[in-house]
């Protein structure tokens, strides 16, 4: 589902991803774990192209997207939903109004719009928190309105950025708990970075451990724990 090969970032002399190669499969949850520095927050902004590798590719569902022009890279985003660590929510919209930014940013009709939004806060368990100010809301609440928000144009993949680094252990335990869930009803294949080894041990099938923008290692929960 996601192939990325040979990625190389440089921010002038800092080299943030040095030759990364990574394949996370249809339907997994994929961890990438690693220090603060290690590259993976740039790694994930290459693998969605909000930032262009200097060197390197990555295919999403097949499709090349260092290879897009503008225009069919934006549609082709669509297809790939993003959670954040602090959620990056609008304080001036209500809740249902962040959920549909995407939507009217795509072109969706109001009607099928408040549709849609209605049926994402189902989903996320915040059905009729949807005239609710951001400000109103716990951190878990929050980030729940960041993935229906993400989940807006219904991708195949979600990028999730420390999403849960920003909340306390039970309500990480609750949010990750929905993450298993999206993957297991809609067969979302979710790409996550953290620093937390406890995310990586209760949700993902596979992980790879960053380190001076390389994958140092890389395979799924078991053998990983099986390492010494
Ligand atoms: P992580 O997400 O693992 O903490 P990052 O991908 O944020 O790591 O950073 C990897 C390296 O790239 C660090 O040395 C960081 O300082 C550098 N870096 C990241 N983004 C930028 C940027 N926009 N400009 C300059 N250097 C950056
Ligand atoms: P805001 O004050 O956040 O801008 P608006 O009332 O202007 O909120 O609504 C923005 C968009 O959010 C609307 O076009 C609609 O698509 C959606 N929306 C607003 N309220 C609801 C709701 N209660 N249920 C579903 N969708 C809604």
């Amino acid at each position: 589902m996601i192939q990325a090969c040979g990625l190389r970032k440089n921010y002038g002399t800092t080299v943030a991803l040095d030759g990364v190669d990574l394949h996370v499969r249809e339907g997994e949850i994929y961890g990438v774990l690693g220090r603060s520095g290690a590259g993976k927050s740039t790694l994930l902004r290459c693998v969605n192209l909000l930032e262009r590798p200097t060197a390197g590719t990555v295919r999403v569902a097949g499709q090349d997207l260092t290879a897009l022009g503008d225009a069919e890279l934006n549609r082709a985003r669509q297809r790939i939903g993003m959670i954040h660590q602090h959620f990056a929510l609008l304080s001036s919209r209500t809740v249902a109004g962040n959920v549909s930014f995407p939507l009217e940013a795509m072109g969706v009709p109001r009607a099928e719009r408040e549709r849609r939004v209605g049926e994402l806060l189902e989903l996320v368990g915040l059905g009729g928190r949807g005239k609710d100010r951001p400000h109103q809301l716990s951190g878990g609440q929050k980030q729940r309105v960041g993935i229906a928000r993400a989940l807006a144009g219904n991708p195949s993949v979600l990028l999730s950025d420390e999403a849960t680094s920003a909340l306390d252990p039970a309500t990480t335990e609750s949010v990750l708990g929905l993450l298993k869930r999206l993957n297991a009803e809609l067969g979302l294949t979710i790409l996550l970075i953290t620093h937390e080894m406890n995310v990586v041990k209760s949700v993902c099938d596979s992980v790879a451990i960053m380190s001076g923008g390389r994958i140092e290692e890389s395979g799924t929960i078991a053998d990983l724990v099986r390492t010494p």
